[in-house]
């Protein structure tokens, strides 16, 4: 719960769009595996150029990260510290269940969360079929993905993705 209240926290630095919400997510991982988890990366919807989503940044600035960086979010990793090793410990924290279908072209967050092999996804509320139909939890599980819906912040992870628009 604690890494979803960041995930709102991220959500809320978004530029509202009247056609498309506003997401926040944060990755954290554990690695060697039963360590502290620590936190890997933050991203929200349209922080990197392009109609971009908030899990995918996540992912990309992971990505990004430095062999020094990485060394130091995980003292006791053996090196040189492989990030794609480290994504396949880790679990993703979205305020909005991650979407299946992207009619923007670009590929849909949910098929970028199972390529990077996350192990457990943890949604804040479900996406309204605002704009397109989401099958994003689904297809996660399908793909072994274990998704936790988290209870208690629905109502602001809502609001907060509609931000700067009629509710
Ligand atoms: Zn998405």
């Amino acid at each position: 719960m604690e890494y979803l209240r960041l995930a709102l926290d991220e959500a809320k630095k978004c530029t509202p769009s009247p056609t498309a919400f506003c997401v926040g997510c944060v990755l954290t991982a554990s690695y060697p595996p039963g360590t502290e988890p620590v936190i890997l990366a933050q991203g929200y919807s349209r922080e990197l150029p392009g109609n971009t989503h908030a899990e995918a940044n996540a992912l990309t600035k992971a990505r990004q990260l430095s062999q020094a960086q990485l060394a130091e979010l995980f003292p006791n990793a053996p090196h040189p510290i492989d990030i794609d090793i480290i994504l396949t410990h880790a679990d993703i924290y979205t305020t909005m269940e991650p979407c299946s279908v992207r009619t923007s072209g670009l590929s849909p967050c949910a098929d970028a969360i199972i390529a990077a092999r996350i192990k457990r996804c943890f949604i804040g509320v479900g996406e309204p079929d605002d704009f397109v139909k989401c099958e994003g939890a689904q297809k996660l599980k399908d793909a072994g993905v274990e998704v936790k819906w988290l209870n208690g912040l629905e109502k602001e992870c809502l609001e907060v993705a509609r931000m700067g628009r009629e509710q």
